[in-house]
């Protein structure tokens, strides 16, 4: 069902003193962009190993003061989701598969030597801040709340060790599309010098350092005109993964679509997921299974492959129009959207936005 005002949470509610009046957040959501744009409120569970999980809390948004030897700023001991809150027709808040960033999360926080969060307190928090700022999910056709959950290690030493203190915070943000002035498709650059990830990282973890060490591929990127990097694998230097914030599908003349498999060195995407069980439904044939990089070009070239695009929460699905390489690129498909790829966005897209049934149960 949707969120309502009235249901129970477990947080203690702090309600913030000095709420960003009604007028300045019209204004502030007329065009929010993408991660710019904060609520009034954050949720906060902490966590030490005498109390376990203690003092949670839905609070007024404001900075944390910690010690310089906390161990995140060093080590940078640190997991993150990303995930999104939708506006229902009727009014009320909707959060797509939560349940399975909840997993996600623990996931990452085991690879990281972090105490996982358990699954209800990670959905407790999240709904209790979507109930809170619901008012925040901009009106706009592509306007979502976008929503960070996030764990720091916490404490005040300089040791090669795991912490014994965390912070368990989730932030929100209004968010219109991701990609400036709605591209009709993105360009990918594609990093010869840069992995990612490799075999027995944590690739498969959504850890800040990740991240981090994705910024000067990203910025190579730029440099070449391109929106967005893609990554090879770390040993052939190959097979296409990812990209440094999204899945990526192929689609060929014969209507079937294929993604690379989930060997252990890349993110597994909730929306990959969706789409993959939403193109089995449609009765598509789907591949799982690694595509190289020559590959990818010779299919574009001889048109084999019809269609490319990237996938994400925050990206939503997005085609691919061109890859560029050092020593030249390739186009994918015509000037529009494809028509696969329009199809699994929206099927997508309604089932997030409540326009079309959800016989997955994918919504709460
Ligand atoms: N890959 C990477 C590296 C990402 O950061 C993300 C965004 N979380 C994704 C893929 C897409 O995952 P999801 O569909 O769960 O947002």
């Amino acid at each position: 069902g949707e969120l309502t005002l009235d249901d129970d949470s477990r947080l203690a509610f702090e309600p913030a003193a000095k709420p960003v009046p009604p007028e300045e957040r019209a204004r502030l959501l007329e065009d929010p962009g993408f991660g710019r744009v904060f609520t009034d409120h954050m949720a906060i569970i902490e966590y030490d190993e005498a109390k376990g999980w203690h003092d949670a809390r839905l609070t007024a948004r404001h900075p944390f003061t910690m010690d310089p030897a906390a161990p995140v700023l060093h080590y940078a001991q640190e997991i993150f989701e990303g995930m999104k809150a939708y506006r229902r027709p009727g009014g009320g808040a909707a959060l797509f598969r939560p349940d399975a960033n909840a997993r996600r999360f623990a996931k990452s926080a085991i690879r990281l030597a972090m105490p996982p969060l358990p699954e209800e307190m990670f959905l407790d928090s999240v709904r209790a801040l979507v109930r809170a700022d619901r008012d925040w999910i901009p009106a706009t056709e592509d306007g979502s709340l976008y929503l960070r959950p996030f764990m720091i290690a916490n404490g005040s030493f300089l040791g090669m060790r795991s912490s014994t203190q965390f912070i368990y915070a989730v932030i929100a943000s209004s968010v219109g599309s991701y990609f400036k002035g709605d591209a009709a498709s993105v360009s990918l650059w594609v990093t010869r010098e840069y992995v990612r990830a490799a075999p027995g990282g944590t690739g498969e973890a959504k850890c800040g350092g990740n991240y981090a060490g994705s910024l000067v591929a990203q910025a190579e990127a730029v440099r070449n005109g391109c929106d967005q990097v893609v990554f090879l694998d770390a040993t052939e230097r190959r097979w296409v993964e990812e990209l440094g914030g999204m899945n990526v599908f192929f689609v060929f003349e014969d209507g079937s679509i294929q993604t690379p498999p989930l060997d252990g060195t890349i993110l597994h995407g909730v929306t990959r997921d969706s789409l993959l069980t939403l193109a089995r439904d449609m009765g598509l044939t789907v591949r799982e299974e690694p595509y190289s990089i020559e590959q990818w070009k010779a299919d574009a070239e001889s048109g084999r492959l019809t269609e490319a695009f990237a996938c994400g929460t925050a990206a939503v699905v997005t085609p691919i129009g061109r890859v560029k390489e050092a020593d030249g690129e390739f186009a994918i498909g015509g000037q529009s959207t494809g028509p696969l790829t329009l199809r699994l966005r929206s099927a997508l897209v309604d089932i997030q936005r409540g326009d079309a049934p959800d016989p997955y149960g994918w919504v709460e």
